[in-house]
């Protein structure tokens, strides 16, 4: 489902390079968790997989499905079932959290040559997302992630991938930001859309998460590139012996 190929990316503003010749395969229905310390790169690879224009691709490519996404906007690749939750979700005052996910559905539907959902059908299968994560209607008033906490914004992001049901999911976590009810949140959101033919990158600093979503791989970042891949063993090996075993193999 994703293949990404020696991928070399740099800072638009300043020709940084942090993505350094970067290979990972991710197979439809895989749980792929990517880990690595503080500043290996796990958010710019998931900035650049959702298309932000502040990152240029020099080398490589991403195949979605056996096709390339670098030449598609942001919006075309969420068209096509790329889904990314990040690690500090957007803010956006003056949008209401429940006419942000009403376009969201509606593009989807458009880029699909779907007609727009009736308005009553769409409240009915928000309020029973909703519900399964305990989400307040009240809260979906509000502008999205205005003011939510870590876990309200954990919670409004899963609620997103549930209504929109992408096939390749992103999610860059925070290092140590959530707390454990938040984490239950993402494990639970995760677990539940785990199909054949829908695939998850994880992004984690710590193993922790990893105790909720049991991954079938894992992959270690470093420096902009995998220096290490293996099954979910792989990240008890980490959480035991810390990263720098991991790293001096690799060098
Ligand atoms: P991680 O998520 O693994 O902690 P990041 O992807 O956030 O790592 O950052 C990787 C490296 O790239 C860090 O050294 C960070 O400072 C740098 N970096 C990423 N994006 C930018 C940017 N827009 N401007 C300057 N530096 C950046
Ligand atoms: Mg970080
Ligand atoms: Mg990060």
């Amino acid at each position: 489902m994703l293949e990404i190929r020696n991928l070399h990316a740099r800072i638009a503003e300043d020709g940084a390079e942090i993505i350094r010749g970067l290979n990972l395969t991710v197979k439809a229905g895989e749980v792929a968790a990517i880990m690595g310390p503080n500043g290996s790169g796990k958010s710019t690879l998931s900035y650049i997989l959702a298309g932000r224009d502040d990152y240029e691709v020099t080398e490589g490519d991403i195949l979605y499905n056996g096709e390339s996404i670098l030449e598609m906007d942001p919006a075309e690749r969420a068209a096509t079932g790329i889904f990314l939750a990040f690690q500090y979700p957007m803010e956006i005052p003056g949008v209401a959290t429940m006419e942000f996910l009403k376009v969201a559905m509606n593009e989807q539907r458009k880029a699909r040559g779907e007609e727009p959902l009736k308005i009553s059908e769409f409240i009915a299968r928000v309020k029973e997302v909703a519900g399964t994560l305990n989400m307040d209607m009240s809260m979906l008033k509000r502008p999205l992630n205005v003011g939510f906490s870590g876990g309200e914004k954990k919670r409004a992001e899963i609620l997103q991938m549930k209504l929109l049901q992408p096939k390749l999911c992103v999610l860059d976590e925070t290092d140590s930001g959530l707390d454990i009810d938040a984490l239950k949140v993402v494990a639970e959101g995760v677990n539940s859309q785990r199909a054949p033919d829908r695939a998850f990158l994880v992004i984690t600093h710590y193993q922790r998460l990893l105790e909720h979503i049991v991954p079938d791989s894992v992959h270690v970042l470093y420096k902009g590139q995998v220096i290490k891949s293996g099954d979910k063993s792989l990240a008890l090996e980490l959480e035991a012996n810390g990263y720098a075993g991991v790293i001096g193999e690799a060098a």
